[in-house]
């Protein structure tokens, strides 16, 4: 199933966020995409009675995994070929919010709409600026561990405000386990991938 979902969402990582949402484990997902990738996202969300709200701006980003908030925002008609945001959720009013909070740059209201932690949306509005836009940390568990991002292994979508943050191991581990529900292979991948 991730496989399948992971042809339509372009990485297993994105993929598993939407089995998250299809088990109730976040209420909304907020992922980056080019234009032409959109057509079977939008196909899929349509299948699944989810709502899709698309960014009135794109991003050049500075980080291709979307947890940089901060890339440089362009209008729709600019030439470059920038990202657009899209916000999925079961709940019309979850993809709104995120989108409208993203759009005026309140990323404290955009961390809570998106389920994370207040500690660690404190400690990204705290930190996170122009020349401090990797907030990752030294990893101590493979729940938190956030640096194989890039290699598609990761179980949570933010920024944890330490590697032994409580409230994010939670969401680690109760991510782990709604996949190993699906396909056993790829949470015994991830745990070994982000094993420390
Ligand atoms: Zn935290």
């Amino acid at each position: 199933m991730i496989k399948k979902l992971s042809l339509i969402f372009g990485s297993k990582t994105k993929a598993e966020e939407i089995i998250y949402l299809l088990s109730g484990l976040k209420k909304v997902v907020r992922q980056g995409y080019y234009e032409p990738e959109l057509p079977k996202i939008e196909k899929f969300c349509k299948e699944k009675d989810f709502y899709l709200i698309k960014s009135k701006f794109k991003v050049l980003l500075a980080d291709e995994t979307n947890y940089s908030n901060k890339g440089i925002k362009i209008k729709e008609d600019d030439k470059r070929a920038g990202m657009y945001f899209v916000y999925i959720s079961k709940e019309e009013k979850e993809a709104l919010l995120a989108s409208y909070y993203e759009l005026i740059d309140n990323y404290k209201e955009l961390g809570s709409v998106l389920g994370y932690p207040r500690c660690c949306v404190d400690f990204f509005v705290r930190n996170f600026n122009e020349n401090n836009i990797n907030l990752q940390q030294i990893p101590s568990n493979l729940y938190t561990n956030i640096t194989k991002r890039e290699n598609d292994c990761v179980l949570i979508s933010h920024f944890p405000c330490s590697s032994g943050c409580e409230e994010s191991i939670k969401i680690g581990v109760k991510n782990l386990q709604a996949i190993t529900e699906i396909d056993q292979t790829r949470a015994e991948e991830l745990s070994r991938e982000l094993k420390c």
